[in-house]
């Protein structure tokens, strides 16, 4: 039997009405999928209670454990509902929005979900449709409408997306829909919150306070898509610092900062990330091509083997998945992609060693993978309660792959989204780590190195609340 490939690089993918059955997510999860995002931009709590069956049954016939990700919408504005969904725009229009006005009646005057009247400046740029039709304030005509004048001519649809990429929304990114959103899905089976726009580390702050209220157990994903987030080094280090994990959020992070900056901060915030042994998803635009077409741009490959070369957790999938005409292309593509890349390309080396939350879990992460590398080990075997031991190895990025074991399924779905890790839920005893190993090598899962006729795994262990053991097993 050949050895089964580990992909340590994951993939998270986003759900929508090209994979909303129950087959197809059995398709993509049996293809390799790791990870699903529910993105409550759109659907219904019903949908998303379905979703959340159907991943979990779909996961527990493969054995895997899935993170789900709650994607809050955040400060996203959007257009109202456009007559026949279609309004003709001219350079120099003068366009009003206005959150007052319900029902579009086919003129300049333009329904908008979000009370700009109560956030923008006159002479703020204001992007519309993804940047399509481009404009800036003029007037704040009314307590609920804005003027603005259009730069170029073209069209908006029903519901599309506004960039205002200097308006300050700080402190305030929490919108009435997210406060529904999150009310709804605290008692629901997320092992991740998103929050959408993040201006400051603050935001976490209240996003963790919010969710501990609710009795949720979710840890939080900061998207990075504004330019204040984005300001200086110094202040993407706080939101690092006070968030799980960061989703480089490419998509909005273009129209709000510039297209020329995203790879730049994507390079930043994944050495930060693993820096402080935080986790990182880089999003968007990943494989977008593959919405309408059964292979990849060379670009795409390029750009999925540059995340994977500076050692991201995690590539999302957007379009691709949630309405593309390819799905299950797409997964095989990209697992393809970063299977081949990670075993010909090592990992850029970070500066300095990784100091996560835990100094003792830091360093004894450390010595196991030196450890492991020396000796050539199979596997890394980490045993964890709250899952800091795991993401401390992973900071590590060894090259073998680290089978966690933990008595919480919540654990080991978060774990899912960590770089090299995979989980495996099992009753807790003292050395549940080599019991776990003897039962992956039993079954196929572990097997020795070429010329080697036993296992050789580094087990990283502890009592049941702390870590503070390496032992070395052959099997
Ligand atoms: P979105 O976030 O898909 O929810 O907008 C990702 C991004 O902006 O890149
Ligand atoms: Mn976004």
């Amino acid at each position: 039997m050949s050895k089964e490939q580990f992909r340590r690089t994951k993939i998270l993918a986003t759900i929508g009405p090209a994979t909303d059955s129950a087959e197809m997510l059995d398709r993509l999860i049996g293809a390799g999928l790791d990870n699903c995002r529910l993105n409550f931009s759109h659907g219904t709590y019903e949908k998303m209670d379905e979703f959340i069956a159907n991943i979990r049954k779909a996961a527990d016939k493969y054995g895997r454990h899935v993170a789900i990700v709650q994607d809050l919408q955040g400060p996203k504005i959007r257009l109202g509902d456009i007559k026949d969904n279609y309004l003709e725009i001219n350079e120099g229009d003068d366009l009003i929005l206005d959150y007052a006005v319900k029902e579009h009646d086919g003129g300049l005057t333009i329904p908008v979900q979000y009370n700009l009247a109560e956030k923008v400046k006159v002479g703020e740029p204001v992007y519309i449709f993804d940047g399509k039709i481009r404009t800036h304030v003029q007037e704040i005509v009314s307590d609920t409408a804005i003027r603005l004048t259009a730069e170029n001519k073209g069209f908006v649809n029903s519901h599309k997306g506004i960039n205002l990429p200097d308006t300050d929304f700080s402190g305030d990114i929490f919108t009435e829909k997210d406060i529904r959103d999150l009310d709804w899905g605290a008692n629901k089976d997320f092992d991740y919150v998103a929050i959408s726009f993040v201006q400051c580390a603050n935001d976490l702050h209240t996003l963790r306070k919010m969710l501990e209220e609710r009795g949720s157990k979710a840890k939080i994903i900061a998207k990075i898509e504004t330019k204040g987030a984005v300001a200086n080094d110094e202040h993407m280090e706080e939101i690092v610092k006070a968030t799980d994990v960061i989703m480089v959020a490419r998509g909005d992070m273009a129209y709000e900062v510039g297209a020329e900056i995203v790879p730049v901060v994507q390079r930043k915030l994944l050495q930060l990330c693993r820096k402080h042994a935080k986790i990182c998803i880089v999003a968007t635009q990943t494989m977008a091509s593959m919405v309408d077409s059964p292979v990849p741009t060379r670009a795409e490959v390029s750009d999925v083997a540059n995340a994977v070369i500076q050692g991201a957790d995690v590539v999302m999938l957007s379009e691709e998945t949630a309405m593309g005409k390819y799905p299950l292309e797409t997964i095989k593509e990209l697992s393809n992609v970063i299977s081949y890349v990670q075993d010909h390309v090592d990992v850029t080396e970070l500066p300095q060693l990784p100091q996560g939350d835990n100094p003792d879990y830091d360093a004894l992460s450390n010595a196991a993978a030196r450890l492991a590398e020396r000796l050539d080990a199979d596997a890394i075997i980490c045993q964890t309660a709250s899952g800091a031991t795991a993401r401390a190895m992973s900071a590590q990025r060894p090259k073998m792959p680290i089978y966690t074991v933990t008595p919480e399924a919540r654990v080991a779905n978060q774990l899912s989204l960590v770089y090299g890790n995979r989980a495996y839920v099992r009753e807790y005893t003292p050395e549940f780590g080599l019991e776990l190993a003897k039962e992956l090598k039993d079954a196929g899962i572990l097997t020795p190195r070429e010329g080697r006729d036993h296992v050789e795994v580094v087990i990283v262990s502890g009592d049941k609340n702390t870590t503070d053991t390496i032992k070395l097993r052959k099997i």
